[in-house]
């Protein structure tokens, strides 16, 4: 028995190396990702406040009027996912989109009038419909709009593609945090087919799927949000241990207190 053990203890360690190759090899697996995640550089790996990762989104809040064209109708939702689209628009900017939008001119959808939450561009964020309401971005009746904030990325030309991809992601990770959304349910749109379609699951957003599918490039772009989401999860961390620290210091000062009154009590007394 004793001497089986080391060849038992060789083969669990060749399974963690393979385990942890193999999630490598996921999400290196797409030349694209690489070559991206090469251009951006790496996500910090520190802590990150919820409140600076806002800032640096650029957002702009600039609403579709309420009870007009996509909110014609009052529509609450409960977020429990994110899909992620591109515009495949090689002309509008998100600015663009925002005025299409607030004066009704994209239709279909199961209110006669498409809209989303958000269009990222490489510099800025806008915002088109709260994230409490109902976009109709993904499919119709369908658990993609029902469940879901959707963003849009821009493609226009002069667009800098890998600066929206990364704002895009951070987006995502600040909704993940604020919304308490899992990395799971984060979703592309080719995720929502589409009843009555010939093709129900879309290509999109195209640049991140190969041949139409979401494969290595789509696992590196998650992987990307979730390492900004994990830099929000670690200031949490931190701040909840400088607390119990600072508790823990203020339990031990009142309890040097207790005993120092006890004994010039006990002098007193004397
Ligand atoms: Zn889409």
């Amino acid at each position: 028995m004793k001497l089986l053990l080391p060849t038992i203890l060789t083969v669990l360690s060749a399974g963690v190396f393979f385990t942890f190759t193999g999630c490598n090899s996921l999400e290196s697996s797409s030349s694209k990702g690489q070559l991206w995640e090469r251009e951006l550089g790496a996500v910090a790996n520190t802590p990150e406040d919820p409140n600076d990762l806002h800032k640096q989104l650029n957002l702009k809040v600039d609403l579709i009027p309420k009870g007009k064209y996509g909110r014609r109708i009052e529509r609450p939702l409960t977020p429990r996912y994110i899909t992620i689209h591109s515009t495949q628009n090689p002309t509008g900017d998100a600015y663009a989109h925002a005025k299409a939008l607030k004066r009704g001119a994209l239709r279909g959808g199961v209110v006669g009038y498409l809209c989303w939450h958000f269009t990222v561009q490489d510099d800025a964020v806008i915002q088109h419909i709260p994230t409490d309401e109902r976009g109709e971005h993904a499919d119709f009746d369908g658990p993609g709009n029902r469940y879901s904030i959707g963003i849009e990325m821009c493609e226009h030309q002069g667009n800098n593609q890998l600066k929206t991809m990364d704002r895009t992601a951070k987006l995502a990770a600040s909704l993940m945090y604020h919304h308490k959304i899992p990395i799971e349910n984060i979703r592309a749109h080719y995720h929502w087919p589409r009843a009555g379609y010939s093709t129900p699951n879309k290509n999109c957003p195209h640049f991140l799927l190969e041949n139409g599918r979401p494969g290595g490039t789509w696992s590196w772009f998650v992987g990307r949000i979730n390492r900004h989401h994990q830099r929000l999860v670690a200031h949490d961390e931190a701040l909840q241990q400088e607390e119990q620290q600072r508790r823990e210091e203020e339990r031990r000062r009142e309890m040097v207190f207790q005993i120092w009154d006890r004994f010039t009590g006990f002098f007193r007394i004397g």
